[in-house]
């Protein structure tokens, strides 16, 4: 219930007007959020980096409604591209492509796309596209699909809670394109997905054999030196059990530590991200930026009622 209710708030103008203009939001957000612009995301990179874990970081921003502001999204992404390469930090980027126009105009979306991959090949680096909700999970995986065709530094994210994904998983390994495994961060009704947690935890576990299963097939099975090239699978869960069951299976098929990343998001489990980095497995943090942080926000409170309260307790103090 409280999760459904604060996926609706993540799409109500009202809530977000309310939300955003209450100064102490911003900082619990924060703790999510790695800042405003491109000087912030690099700092925090940086600290990340040099505690052993790789980055990709994610300008906040979906739902776009024009197409000037598809533009200015384009140029922020390519700016942030730009900075990855000069200071030289070990960082992808990850997108959601109704921040690039996606729900306008597919031929617009893809335009803006071709400039990012221009970028990317420039920059020698590795775009990941978010999937965001199961009404454009066709759409999305087409334009992987088209994307792929044109540089190879591209790759997506499939959420176990959906009945078609292991589908999808056998249709983009079979074309090594790596995938995020995640749980999904949207509301689904019974129709698309597991409605059950047990459910969407075994599909989650089922996938990533899936995917280990395929990583000798592929070229490139390792992450590249350089941090940013990942390998066809990345595990990203907060979920100790999601992992260590995945590690288990890379294990038992004799898979390397660099045969697989694992993911979390920024401030959320600061303590695996550690532990799993000292242990010598390739760990990624996923970290957004930008002023767009309500959505992003509301998603990261439907996951854990502690954060709603703790929000709500300090309404009451300040
Ligand atoms: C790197 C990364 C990228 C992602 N990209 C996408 C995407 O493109 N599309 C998509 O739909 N979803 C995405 N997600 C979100 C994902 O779908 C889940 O909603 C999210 O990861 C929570 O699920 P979980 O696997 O951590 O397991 P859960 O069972 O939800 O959580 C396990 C444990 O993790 C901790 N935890 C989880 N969430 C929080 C939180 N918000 N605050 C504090 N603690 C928490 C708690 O201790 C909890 O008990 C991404 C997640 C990660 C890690």
């Amino acid at each position: 219930m409280l999760r459904a209710f604060f996926i609706f708030l993540s799409k109500a103008n009202w809530a977000q007007k309310l939300i955003m203009n209450w100064r102490f939001a911003w900082r619990v957000a924060s703790r999510f959020v790695a800042g405003i612009n491109i000087v912030d995301v690099i700092n925090v990179t940086r600290d990340l980096n040099a505690q052993g874990l790789n980055v990709t970081i994610d300008h906040l921003g979906e739902n776009a409604t024009t197409a000037e502001d598809t533009l200015s999204a384009t140029k922020e992404v390519i700016s942030l591209l730009q900075a990855i390469d000069k200071y030289d930090v070990r960082a992808n980027v990850s997108i959601k492509l109704t921040q690039f126009g996606l729900n306008i105009n597919t031929d617009l979306c893809k335009s803006n796309l071709s400039k990012i991959i221009e970028c990317a090949k420039k920059t020698r680096n590795f775009i990941r596209i978010d999937m965001e909700d199961s009404s454009i999970t066709q759409e999305t995986i087409d334009l992987v699909n088209w994307l792929k065709g044109v540089y190879p530094g591209v790759g997506t994210v499939i959420q176990s809670y959906l009945y078609r994904s292991e589908q999808d998983v056998l249709n983009l390994t079979n074309d090594c394109i790596p995938i995020r495994m995640v749980k999904g961060a949207y509301q689904e009704s019974a129709q698309v997905a597991f409605p059950k947690k047990n459910e969407v935890d075994e599909n989650f576990d089922l996938l990533t054999k899936i995917c280990l299963d395929k990583i000798r097939q592929c070229n490139e099975p390792e992450i590249s030196d350089d941090g940013r090239f990942p390998p066809l699978i990345a595990i990203a869960s907060h979920d100790d059990l999601r992992i260590s069951n995945g590690i288990d299976y890379a294990n038992q098929i004799n898979l390397s530590k660099k045969n697989y990343e694992i993911q979390m998001l920024y401030g959320i489990r600061r303590d695996l991200q550690k532990k799993y980095a000292e242990l010598g497995y390739p760990v990624r943090v996923y970290v957004p930026y930008g002023t767009h942080w309500y959505p992003y926000f509301m998603r990261r409170l439907a996951e854990r009622p502690a954060n709603v309260w703790f929000l709500v307790s300090n309404l009451f103090r300040n």
